[in-house]
């Protein structure tokens, strides 16, 4: 245990309402914590506050060897709810491929969810919530001169409470036609902290201009839509609804695939998977034929977009369709236990981490 650490970190960037209307105000008192030595995970579980002591040329630090993921925990009662985890460890285990990094299997991933989600203060501090969100992050933390794997890894989970408030005005995005977020054959599909570092400087020089963040296009020809700044895209249109289909560098969201589910299922809707030029938005708007278009992301979960500006040209549309808002409250309402859950995607923690499935486990 560091002794050193704060009680809890205020995060200053969501220390407000961020431009998503996604509200954070920083991380819980504990964290937890395993470590790999020798060719195996061992936990160590939870610990005080969110530092590691790392050596500062580790790979994890210096060369990008690190992964992460964004999932949250629901309070239900006396029972804690996780949405779809067996999902998130699925995406957890295809980065950590991507980037060499030994995969925790899943009952290390279950119980690490499950122990940084129990005690009572991860909920609390710095407000009160029964929504926490939980980040865990893989990386290489023994040092190194050249950029190569490294032998030892540490795995933490952090907690933080967070709300979801619906953005009325929708987000405003701009189509960056110099820079991109990520290439063919690169490491867009993977999370990882190499996707996130290039993105701050495109963004840094639409700051102030009335942008709440990025719509990338592909790198290579800045023609086709790829994702609205670090969550996926969808366009409602007089047809049904089109997203950009998978190509093995957009990031495979799972409110993604649980919202395209929702939409056929649930609302009979036609969506359409496919690659979506920029040229065809703009004719579909010039027809008219744009209902709204809106954005998800697990953090986010379902938000409008009001507009897009590419080339000096603003297209927009209407922000509060009936689509948008039943959509949202139908996955919020299935994440929470709130309405029932056909497609087994919500799991109890007295589920997810039975410890008869655990024998012999150090957790
Ligand atoms: C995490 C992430 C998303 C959204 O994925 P979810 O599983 O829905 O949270 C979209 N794009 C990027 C770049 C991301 O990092």
């Amino acid at each position: 245990m560091n002794s050193q650490s704060p009680q809890f970190s205020v995060i200053p960037q969501f220390a407000s309402k961020t431009s998503e209307n996604l509200s954070f105000a920083g991380w819980s008192p504990l964290m937890y914590t395993a470590s790999y030595r020798n060719g195996s995970w061992v936990s160590k579980g939870l610990v005080k506050g969110t530092r590691l002591a790392i050596d500062v040329s580790a790979s994890g630090v210096q060369f990008g060897q690190s992964v992460f993921e964004g999932c949250f925990a629901v309070k239900r009662g006396a029972d804690i709810l996780f949405f779809r985890p067996d999902q998130y460890h699925q995406r957890l285990s295809a980065s950590c491929k991507r980037l060499c990094i030994p995969i925790p299997d899943k009952q290390l991933f279950y119980s690490a969810l499950c122990s940084v989600s129990r005690p009572s203060e991860q909920w609390q501090l710095p407000f009160e919530s029964d929504f926490v969100y939980l980040r865990p992050i893989l990386l290489g933390s023994n040092g190194h001169i050249v950029p190569i794997p490294s032998d030892d890894y540490e795995f933490v989970i952090l907690a933080a409470p967070f709300t979801r408030p619906y953005n009325h005005v929708g987000v405003n995005l701009y189509v960056e036609q110099d820079y991109g977020r990520t290439a063919a054959n690169g490491m867009g599909a993977a999370k990882t902290a190499a996707n996130y570092a290039h993105i701050y400087y495109p963004n840094r020089l639409i700051k102030g201009k009335g942008f709440d963040g990025i719509l990338w296009l592909d790198a290579a020809s800045h023609t086709f839509l790829e994702e609205a700044n670090i969550a996926n895209i969808f366009i409602e249109t007089d047809s049904g609804i089109i997203t950009p289909a998978l190509n093995g560098h957009l990031l495979p969201g799972i409110t993604r695939a649980s919202v395209i589910e929702l939409l056929r299922k649930e609302f009979a809707t036609n969506v359409i998977e496919k690659s979506i030029d920029m040229n065809e938005l703009i004719t579909l708007h010039g027809n008219g034929k744009i209902h709204s278009v809106f954005i998800t992301g697990t953090a986010v979960g379902v938000q409008p977009v009001a507009s897009v500006t590419y080339d000096k040209k603003r297209l927009s549309w209407t922000v509060d369709t009936p689509l948008i808002m039943q959509l949202r409250e139908r996955l919020i309402g299935i994440q929470s236990g709130n309405l029932p859950d056909r497609y087994g995607w919500v799991t109890t923690e007295s589920d997810l981490c039975d410890y008869r499935q655990f024998e012999g486990l150090d957790v």
